[in-house]
């Protein structure tokens, strides 16, 4: 397998990493996943712009021009010859001797991969269970970065209870889950937590808010209580790897009749008609 190396194309044997990369001791750095469909990078254009700005809040400078960063990644998704997949991209603040504060000259280190990945069709069909967890996260997790411990505390919780999502709780409210974003649906009325610093704002996050304008619900980007979140008609949950998939447990508690919802469907399928496939029935 090649891997993105900076600036170069690289077989995966001739990276290392240094014992004092900062994104190995401090978790200083950032990342990406976007998704393959058909050998097109989905999204690319949302993926760079957050990624930037994840850049440009955490102060590490990009050590590529954006542009260059996508035409290698188109590079490495042909050199893959993986159609249908993901790339995983993260960039470092580098390698300093080890000290908190920055080091006075950063030379950050990007990586990128691609690994193949199926569409997770039978949970996206049937729904999951998801059990709730206290969002213990920093708060500043509107920015992308390496710094993970909180999801993976919660996401390790769902696993071990057979569940296959944690939904994150902070003060009462819902957030969003352990790698998804949460949208809730009563009567014609679509909850979501506002884009702010207690949540990432996901890609397919944006691309359900685009589709939600082609259906006759209303949007409301406001943070909803676990009570409210218990009492919602549908609820669903987005992300890269598992697109609109929909809730039908939380905790021990029935999600409407326990089956996908209507518009949950609906949205599904208006995903699908943007990658260009369908969920065999
Ligand atoms: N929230 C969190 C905490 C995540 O880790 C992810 C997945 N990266 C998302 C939301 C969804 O983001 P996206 O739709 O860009 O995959």
């Amino acid at each position: 397998m090649n891997i993105l190396l900076n600036n170069r194309i690289v077989p995966r044997e001739s990276f290392s990493l240094d014992l004092e990369d900062r994104g190995f001791q401090f978790g200083d750095g950032i990342y990406e996943v976007i998704r393959i469909y058909d050998g097109i990078l989905f999204e690319w254009e949302a993926h760079l712009e957050r990624l930037v700005r994840s850049a440009k809040e955490l102060m590490i400078p990009l050590p590529i021009p954006v542009n260059t960063l996508y035409q290698n990644l188109q590079l490495l998704v042909r050199d893959s010859e993986i159609t249908d997949g993901s790339v995983y991209l993260q960039i470092t603040r580098g390698s300093a001797p080890r000290f908190h504060a920055f080091p006075e000259k950063t030379d950050p280190t990007l990586v990128a991969y691609v690994r193949e990945m199926q569409r997770p069709l039978e949970k996206m069909k049937k729904g999951i269970k998801v059990i709730t967890a206290e969002d213990i996260r920093w708060l500043r997790v509107d920015i992308k970065s390496l710094n993970l411990l909180g999801n993976v505390l919660a996401r390790q919780k769902a696993v071990e209870k057979g569940a296959g999502e944690a939904i994150l709780i902070r003060d009462g409210m819902v957030t969003e889950g352990s790698s998804s974003n949460v949208f809730a649906i009563k009567g014609n009325h679509c909850f979501t937590h506002p884009a702010n610093h207690l949540i990432l704002n996901g890609i397919t996050r944006q691309v359900v808010l685009r589709l939600l304008k082609d259906t006759d619900l209303t949007l409301k980007e406001t943070p909803i209580t676990l009570g409210e979140l218990l009492e919602m008609d549908e609820v669903f949950i987005t992300n890269t790897g598992q697109e609109v998939c929909p809730v039908i447990q939380i905790d021990e508690f029935k999600i409407g009749k326990g089956t996908p919802g209507i518009y949950t469907r609906q949205l599904q399928f208006a995903f699908e008609l943007l990658i260009g496939s369908v969920i065999p029935s």
